[in-house]
């Protein structure tokens, strides 16, 4: 497994090494190129001021070689320039057809000339080059041509050691590297300062997190960081940490009512059985303790259906899939499959349908949202009846209302009507076979299509169930 302090200390050092490198060829190029424009131009300096004293003395170069003076001017020039720079340099005045005809303090081994570049000078050029001396030292060498009346008089050629200038290079090179190693030496031991201080919150956290347990939920992370990136990660972790225990709590508490629900008919077709065996009964009781035992199974089927339906939730949400839907075909098939069951209890079933515009919605789900509202119709509308079913456009909604003509509800019970196993006194006293899921399933299906579901209810005229359901964007019909 890869280190995080690990990747923090590499990554900074190799960054701070490349920025090293980079500003240290820069600084070496900058140097070189100031340093060799400094000596070309110490050179041309020292070339022109002989040049100068050439030009104002014309009988200066006619005398023997080895006789000849050097003007106290140029001398104290030289001289200065030689303190100055501490380089050796030489001055050689030449003939245009090659002869030497003056030379000046010459500290430099004399350097043969290449026919080509006295060429250049002798045709009027200002020429530089970098030669090798012959004790292997680097020299920088100009030709200055002296023109005089239109032709070069003399091609005068000043040279100058780069032993300095590289030695200087030398220098700058060393004090690069020896600051470089330092600095890196700085990078490595900053760099675990900070993933030190950056994972120590992070090593608190994961330290706290390991000792959590699924008894504990409802402990929380506690991190005296000052910082708000692992302030906010706290706060995340933690929230995250209560959605999760309010989720297992809703489990345990829907796990507990479930089984509580199942118990009961289990315990009366339990003592249904056990009282049916405990002597030898008549055909018609056997009969009697069979209906009873059938009701509960009924019931157990039931709660089982109810019971998968949520077992089909995503995240306590059904898993939607929306389309553009045409509703009114699909209440119309619904309704005739269930008239059957309405026509047994002598319920009158009424659709009153206007046209509405197609919704958005997941037919499966949908079908199964108002299986459970015209089932609980069925269920508490007494004989005689009359259940109306109303689909109508209702601004940027359709809304489909199921009005039964039955008990109804008392007010009190409205606000609790959509949550898990809720069931008012009356329908548990009729013992009407419910399991109080059918709601709770209602509301989640309506919420997950951005729909909502309301109730207005008077005890002895009925209820009006009403959901309303979202126009779909797009208005065609997908089979
Ligand atoms: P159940 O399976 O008990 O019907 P529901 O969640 O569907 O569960 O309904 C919750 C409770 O709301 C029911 O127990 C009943 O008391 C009440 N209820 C629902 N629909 C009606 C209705 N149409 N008329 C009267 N009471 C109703």
């Amino acid at each position: 497994m890869k280190s995080l302090r690990a990747l923090i200390r590499q990554s900074s050092l190799i960054l701070i090494a490349g920025l090293l490198l980079v500003f240290s060829i820069l600084v070496y190029a900058g140097g070189d190129t100031l340093m060799r424009r400094f000596v070309d131009a110490r050179l041309l300096g020292m070339a022109e001021t002989l040049a100068k004293i050439v030009e104002q003395y014309p009988n200066l170069m006619t005398s023997p070689v080895e006789d000849r003076v050097v003007s106290a001017e140029l001398n104290r020039r030289e001289n200065e320039q030689l303190r100055l720079s501490g380089a050796t340099h030489s001055l050689r005045v030449f003939s245009p057809g090659g002869e030497l005809v003056w030379k000046g303090v010459d500290p430099l081994p004399l350097q043969p000339i290449h026919d080509q570049v006295f060429e250049q000078a002798r045709l009027g050029h200002v020429v530089l080059e970098t030669v090798e001396s012959v004790d292997g030292t680097a020299v920088r060498r100009l030709f200055l041509p002296i023109p005089r009346d239109g032709t070069v008089r003399y091609v005068l050629e000043a040279e100058a050691s780069l032993q300095l200038y590289r030695q200087t290079l030398t220098g700058l090179v060393v004090l690069l590297g020896m600051g470089s190693v330092i600095i890196l030496l700085v990078a490595w031991l900053g760099s675990g300062w900070l993933a030190k201080k950056v994972l120590t919150p992070i090593e608190v956290l994961s330290t706290e997190a390991e000792t959590m347990s699924e008894s504990d939920l409802g402990k929380r992370l506690i991190l005296g960081s000052p910082y708000q990136e692992f302030r906010r990660l706290t706060q995340a972790f933690n929230a995250v940490m209560d959605r999760f225990q309010r989720s297992v709590e809703s489990q345990r508490r829907f796990v507990d009512h479930a089984a509580h629900e199942m118990q009961t008919p289990l315990t009366v077709l339990q003592g249904n059985l056990d009282v049916a065996l405990l002597k030898a009964r008549t055909q018609e009781e056997y009969r009697e303790a069979l209906i009873n035992n059938l009701e509960q199974v009924g019931h157990l089927i039931s709660l089982t259906r109810s019971l998968l339906t949520l077992a089909k939730f995503t995240s306590d949400k059904p898993p939607v899939h929306l389309r553009p839907l045409s509703f009114e075909p699909l209440v119309r098939d619904l309704l005739s499959e269930l008239t059957i069951l309405f026509d047994e209890r002598r319920i009158t079933l009424l659709f009153e349908s206007q046209s509405v515009p197609l919704v958005s919605g997941d037919p499966q789900w949908i079908k199964q949202a108002l299986i459970n509202l015209l089932d609980n119709a069925l269920r508490y509308t007494p004989f005689g009846g009359v259940v109306t079913v109303r689909l109508q456009a209702d601004g940027k909604w359709v809304a489909i209302a199921i009005e039964d003509t039955g008990h109804g509800i008392e007010p009190e019970h409205l606000p609790h009507l959509f949550e898990r196993f809720y069931r008012t006194d009356w329908a548990r006293a009729k013992d009407s076979g419910g399991t109080g899921l059918g709601l709770p399933i209602v509301k989640e299906i309506v919420e997950a299509h951005g729909g909502t579901i309301g109730v207005t209810s008077h005890v002895n005229n009925g209820s009006i169930f009403t959901l309303r359901l979202p126009i779909a964007p797009e208005q065609t019909v997908l089979a």
